[in-house]
């Protein structure tokens, strides 16, 4: 009797338990449902969309190599693994833990049926909390606990092989899914993207090679200081214990980079706790926040048309790759939040879209982060100047790679072209000036107290 091995955001073979139990009771039938019903508006993005073919395609090949196979299958998670187990005689599904809302409903209706394997994370969710047993609500607190406990578990091997079903289910294409763009194809920059276990595991090692530096250079957007593992991290594709395992010795890169690891066993307890975490302000008395509706401003901001060099570049890179440095991240969010005085709602939602890590913890704590209306954030009060921002943090070749009508403007006038006397024609004028949008937003948040 063959049993399920559910796939979601880990799509791998190494340090996969659910997998190896599986493999421990027999036959597998390995299966991954595309559902765009569960997650309601937080169905799987366009840029995530195009990652997912390549990394369910690169996923069916690593199983091929082991004697299985990936079946496919579209529609509401839980009736289609239900009506599978029935065709194929199946009574148990193995799957790995995971802290979306909609995943956490569906594993509850599955019951008994499904055995549930952390490994996902450092450690099991549920067991870093405070003192009193509560979720922490503050990130450093979080990282000084999950420091003092025992290591995370080391990494497990992949299994050498999989037994296959004596007769294996219907499969759908995947080309009959449609997760590639067609009119327009805005997919050429994914290009520098590996998708796969494979290319997880050359983007560590050569990360390896860099860490180091990594105190100093993740700060700086113009150079390539961060391993950029998010989307491989989203999707699984490596464990997060292989990577925390990979960087040995105790340079304060190793230990910077693994407590950036650690903001993302922070986030799933957040959405633990608080599963509408994505839709709703962490501080309630910011329900009263009235936020302007300009839908020009918004396209401005998508399409990084502000006036503002290292705000357009960013959201420029995040079109192109589907991937945007963190600072920029942040100083984009809290442009769009404090000086246009856009609810952080859409532009988490502009995010989710065109991000290829995007991550219902990870974008939702962040933005509720960098907006001031988050359990752990700064205040609202604290507004980001992007243009010293790209000074201090040295922007001006990202600018000129992202914006290409900045790339003759010289280093003075780089990070503000329109100050130094030397904006060319195609480039717009700022939407807004720094110290009207600091102002208004401040009188903004005083209105909503
Ligand atoms: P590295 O610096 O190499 O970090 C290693 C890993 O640690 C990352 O891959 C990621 O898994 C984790 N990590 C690092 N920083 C954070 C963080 N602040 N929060 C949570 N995890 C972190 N990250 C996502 O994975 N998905 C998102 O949807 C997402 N949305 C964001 C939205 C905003 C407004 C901001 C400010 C940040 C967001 N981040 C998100 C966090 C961060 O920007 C990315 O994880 C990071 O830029 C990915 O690049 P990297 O892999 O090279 O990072």
């Amino acid at each position: 009797m063959p049993t399920l091995l559910w796939f979601r955001q880990d799509l791998r073979l190494h340090d996969q338990p659910a997998l190896l139990a599986a493999v421990e009771a027999g036959e597998v039938v390995p299966v991954y449902v595309l559902d765009d019903e569960a997650p309601g508006e937080w169905r799987i993005g366009g840029a995530q969309r195009w990652w997912l073919h390549h990394s369910l395609k690169a996923l069916d090949k690593a199983l091929r190599d082991k004697g299985s196979r990936l079946i496919l299958r579209r529609g509401a998670s839980g009736d289609v693994l239900s009506a599978l187990c029935d065709e194929v005689g199946a009574e148990r599904i193995h799957a790995l833990r995971h802290y979306e809302p909609w995943w956490r409903k569906i594993e509850d209706a599955l019951g008994e049926r499904l055995c549930l394997h952390d490994g996902n994370h450092l450690k099991p969710i549920e067991d870093v909390t405070t003192g009193s047993g509560k979720p922490f609500k503050i990130f450093s607190s979080f990282w000084k606990a999950l420091s003092a406990m025992a290591p995370p578990d080391e990494p497990q091997d992949a299994p050498r092989s999989i037994k296959a079903p004596a007769k294996w289910p219907k499969s759908d294409e995947l080309a009959e899914w449609k997760l590639l763009p067609t009119k327009p194809d805005w997919s050429a920059g994914f290009i520098e993207w590996s998708p796969g276990e494979d290319g997880a595991r050359k983007a560590l090692d050569a990360f390896v090679e860099a860490v180091d530096d990594y105190d100093t250079a993740r700060n700086l957007p113009s150079v390539e200081g961060t391993s950029r593992l998010s989307p491989h991290l989203h999707h699984g594709e490596i464990s997060v214990r292989a990577a925390w395992y990979a960087l040995h010795g105790r340079s304060a890169g190793v230990q910077s980079f693994r407590r950036e690891l650690a903001w993302r066993d922070f986030t799933s307890g957040v959405i633990l706790a608080m599963p509408d975490y994505a839709d709703a302000n962490g501080r309630p008395k910011f329900d009263k926040l009235k936020w302007r509706r300009s839908k020009h401003d918004l396209t401005a901001w998508q399409k990084g048309q502000t006036g503002y060099p290292i705000v357009d570049a960013g959201m420029r890179q995040l079109w192109a790759t589907g991937w945007m440095h963190n600072r920029v991240r942040m100083i984009a969010a809290s442009f769009l939040i404090k000086h246009l005085l856009i609810d952080w709602r859409e532009g988490e939602r502009w995010y989710w879209d065109t991000l290829v890590d995007a991550d219902y913890g990870n974008n939702a704590v962040n933005w509720q982060w960098v907006a001031g209306t988050g359990i752990d954030s700064n205040m609202f009060s604290r507004i980001m100047a992007p243009l010293s921002q790209s000074e201090k943090f040295d922007a001006g070749d990202y600018i000129r790679r992202w914006v290409p009508e900045l790339k003759d403007v010289p280093d003075a006038g780089i990070h503000d072209p329109e100050e130094a006397g030397c904006r060319p024609d195609a480039y717009p004028a700022k939407i807004i000036g720094h110290r009207e949008a600091r102002e208004r937003a401040l009188a903004a948040a005083r209105d909503a107290r």
